[in-house]
């Protein structure tokens, strides 16, 4: 009862933040020409949606007190069995070793996660996830309603980013959610098992367009043949309605020129692709949610994005 008490008055305490950034927006957009000047990516947040404006006003982490269950997922082998030695390094290694990373990540807004059981399915066949057939057939037949499905797979040849990955709330649909994520078993924990909760928790790509319609003037035509995804511009004008519609992950120009030094301390782009307005793109190469290979960290405006998810989207899940 208490912990019902609990979510109430924080799913309130939300509603209000959301609500009072609404009538800040309101009543401030004439006003607000100084936050303009300290923040140019704020600029066209006033002509955003709602969501892009709560995301933008909440400048600190959400609290939201909330644990989630996972339930693993591990698949007998060839030989249709799976050794309890190799079980017990699953149990105490592997799956504490994603857990704690997840908590690490997800503490900033006081969202935990706890492993519940391990589940074996007898089908050697997935364990080397192949296509998005296996997805499908595995989710059907072995899932747990109102959890996190958790599969820790040897390898994939199938994969919706690059090696680990989830679906958002709203996939396939907002009746049907697809509470998977998919792992590989004894990889070390880290970008790859972030980004794909990003997405679990409604994230998209920094590369990704969410506006239907062409900016103006459009991405140019790349003479690599790789065009630019994402129609935001690198100086933040249009952040809040194209591109990941959130304004402090830079334009992201993937999978137009992806050169970059991995090497060097800062890894830094030296793609030279430039967007729309002419500019030379500084893409975010240290972002869970994009392609390149320096990641580590998500931003104030994707926590925020996250919690707005969780309590929305998200809190069905026990
Ligand atoms: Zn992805």
């Amino acid at each position: 009862m208490a912990q019902f008490k609990n979510k109430l008055i924080l799913l309130f305490s939300f509603c209000s933040m959301f609500f009072i950034a609404q009538n800040k927006l309101n009543t401030n957009n004439q006003s607000d020409h100084a936050n303009t000047v300290q923040n140019p990516k704020s600029k066209n947040v006033a002509s955003a949606n709602t969501q892009s404006v709560y995301l933008s006003s909440i400048r600190h982490d959400t609290c939201l007190n909330k644990k989630f269950s996972i339930v693993v997922y591990v698949f007998e082998n060839y030989s249709m069995t799976i050794a309890s030695s190799s079980l017990n390094v699953i149990n105490n290694t592997y799956i504490p070793q994603k857990i704690n990373y997840l908590n690490n990540l997800f503490k900033r807004i006081c969202v935990s996660f706890e492993h519940c059981r391990t589940v074996v399915i007898p089908n050697w066949e997935y364990e080397k996830w192949k296509n998005a057939t296996v997805d499908d057939v595995v989710y059907a037949n072995f899932s747990t309603e109102n959890t996190i499905n958790l599969y820790l797979v040897s390898t994939t040849n199938y994969s919706k980013c690059q090696l680990d990955y989830s679906y958002k709330p709203d996939e396939p649909s907002s009746a049907n959610p697809k509470n998977m994520v998919v792992s590989i078993l004894d990889a070390p924990p880290g970008a790859d098992l972030a980004h794909a909760f990003g997405h679990f928790f409604g994230l998209d790509h920094t590369h990704a367009e969410i506006n239907g319609t062409p900016a103006s003037p459009p991405p140019p035509i790349q003479s690599s043949g790789l065009a630019i995804n994402s129609n935001e511009f690198v100086d933040g004008s249009n952040c809040a309605l194209y591109g990941d519609g959130l304004c402090d992950t830079e334009a992201d120009p993937y999978p137009a020129n992806t050169s970059y030094n991995r090497n060097h301390v800062m890894c830094d782009y030296n793609g030279g692709v430039k967007d729309g307005k002419g500019d030379f793109y500084t893409p975010p190469l240290d972002n869970f949610m994009s392609f390149y290979t320096c990641r580590c960290r998500f931003t104030q405006q994707q926590y925020n994005k996250m919690a707005e998810t969780i309590i929305t989207k998200r809190m069905y899940l026990h």
